[in-house]
């Protein structure tokens, strides 16, 4: 199930480093009939593991967190090896993740704490009302390729820390980081409560069969799919999907800042992350200085592996003929490429610049999930947001301009699950609120401080007496007239603040 294979097993696949074609290692597909029993095996191990206590887990999850920053070098040398990513893209995932485990050993016994509420109802004054977070057993993580190291820890970490226990799926396109942390896991003390299963939809599958929650990122498409399958047996999915995120560049934009952003936003990890900046709308006054500005930048780009580049290959040529395909259906319908606009050697594809565009373009309104940045002149604001919003996704969005204020105004008008104003990704890193999608972009998100755990929970609300007096109601002792008469009181009394509140 979950150690390293050896290349003999008949079930063992060998991965290939996207950039170079070198083997980056191998790994052993899990039998989709195992799930049922690795859940099993879960689900007794967390009964321990929710009885440690946030403190006794929060001991576990700091040990792992050390150990992430002391194999830094290894995970990210064998994270390279199994995506084709730039060193550049590859010194961000570790450290993240550290920063969220850090983020929750800080915060997991507060916010795992049993919570009073009030009892608002004036006559239940006499009950003390106490809502508990208790962990869903077995939580099924399936985990897209782009990011394989923050992808495959940073969701499985608030569900840790939230006493759950942890079924992981990796992409079948990267499987091999995901078992180096899982051996840390194991050399960091942790318990039996993280298990890997490597494997595609069959697996999957027997993964959403066997849990008590999926946290599902992947495509829409998928994730439309695990929601079926968990529709089911009624359980319960966060999905975090694809996106199309927009940028808007107001004509106050600093123009310089925003092209920067730009190039940045939509060529990292060569453009496949789902908060990358997928299209951009500028406004006509600045759009000739904003369009060079872009180029420049982006001509200053060094495409390559490993070190000394900015980004590297593709994950495979899937996601190359997507990117080479919104490319040629633009150029055949009237845009232009200012840099770029034809696939590169193997996997790779050179930073594309269009412009020319428009919404009959798939370029402008499919994920690409490449290093392309289609540019649209518009005349107004007003045209900028209906063009962004014209989309079937919504995960997030960015807006330029030296007018705080009226970015802000126009972020309120966008249908994105997160707006960065004067930059991009952003967000991302701000674990204290919720990363989500709107529309076909997701359900449910992850983060949003405390929720980043609570999620994994169950609620449970336990209502006790404050007095030894009985029980607050009589039953069916109450005769018709005092039930009025108390149920009059009450209609009475709660009626007050609608009165004063209706004049
Ligand atoms: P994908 O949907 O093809 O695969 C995601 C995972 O689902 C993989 O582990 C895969 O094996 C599994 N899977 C495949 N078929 C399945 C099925 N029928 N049922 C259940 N699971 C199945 O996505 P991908 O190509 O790996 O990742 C790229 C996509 O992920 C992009 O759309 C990107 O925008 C999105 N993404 C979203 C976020 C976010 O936070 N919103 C983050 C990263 C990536």
């Amino acid at each position: 199930m979950t150690a390293t294979p050896d290349v003999e097993l008949p079930d063992a696949r060998t991965v290939h480093n996207p950039a170079t074609g070198d083997v980056a290692g191998t790994v052993r597909w899990t039998d989709p009939a195992d799930i049922p029993r690795i859940a099993a095996g879960l689900r007794t191990a967390q009964a321990q593991w929710e009885s440690r206590g946030a403190a006794g887990r929060a001991k576990v999850l700091a040990r792992f967190a050390v150990w992430m920053g002391e194999h830094r070098d290894e995970i990210e040398e064998l994270l390279i090896k199994e995506t084709g990513k730039s060193a550049t893209d590859a010194v961000q995932e570790v450290p993240m993740l550290i920063m969220i485990a850090s983020y929750y050993i800080k915060t997991m016994e507060k916010a795992l704490a049993p919570e009073t509420r009030p009892a608002a109802l004036p006559f239940m004054a006499v009950k003390k009302v106490e809502v508990n977070y208790r962990p869903r057993p077995v939580v099924g993580i399936i985990a897209p390729w782009n990011f394989p190291v923050a992808n495959a820890m940073m969701d499985a970490l608030g569900a840790l820390a939230a006493g759950c226990a942890v079924l992981l799926k990796p992409s079948e396109r990267t499987p091999l980081t995901a078992e180096l942390l899982l051996r840390g896991w194991h050399d960091s003390g942790g318990p039996e409560v993280l298990a890997l299963a490597q494997g595609a939809r069959e697996v999957s599958e027997a993964i959403i069969d066997n849990s008590d929650f999926i946290h599902f990122t992947g495509s829409s498409r998928t994730g439309a799919k695990v929601m079926e399958r968990a529709a089911r047996r009624l359980t319960p999915v966060s999905l975090e999907l694809g996106g199309k995120d927009p940028m808007i560049v107001l004509e106050d934009a600093d123009v310089e800042l925003a092209a920067q952003a730009a190039v940045w936003g939509g060529m990292f990890n060569a453009g496949q992350m789902c908060v990358s900046v997928e299209r951009v709308y500028v406004l006509e006054p600045i759009y000739d200085q904003f369009v060079a500005a872009v180029v420049a930048a982006v001509e200053k780009l060094k495409v390559g592996a490993g070190e000394g580049s900015h980004f590297g290959s593709m994950i495979d040529q899937t996601q190359v003929e997507v990117t080479d395909r919104h490319v040629r259906e633009a150029l055949a319908a009237g845009a232009r490429a200012l840099t770029g606009g034809e696939r590169g050697e193997g996997n790779f594809y050179p930073p594309t610049v269009l412009v020319d565009v428009n919404h009959s373009m798939s370029c402008m309104t499919e994920e690409t999930f490449g290093p392309t940045l289609p540019i649209m002149k518009v005349s107004s604001v007003a045209e900028a947001v209906r063009l962004a919003n014209d989309s079937p996704y919504g995960l997030s969005a960015s807006v330029f301009s030296r007018d705080v204020k009226r970015a802000k105004d126009v972020a309120l008008q966008l249908d994105a699950g997160a707006v960065n104003i004067n930059d991009v990704v952003a967000n991302l890193m701000c674990i204290t609120a919720p990363m989500g999608g709107w529309k076909e972009s997701g359900i449910g998100a992850r983060f949003g401080g405390a929720d980043g755990m609570r999620k994994y929970c169950r609620q449970e609300t336990v209502v006790t007496p404050r007095t030894n007096v009985g029980a607050g109601g009589n039953y069916y002792n109450n005769s018709l007239k005092s039930l009025k008469r108390t149920t009059n009181m009450m209609t009475k009394l709660a009626l007050l603040r609608p009165r004063r509140v209706a004049k």
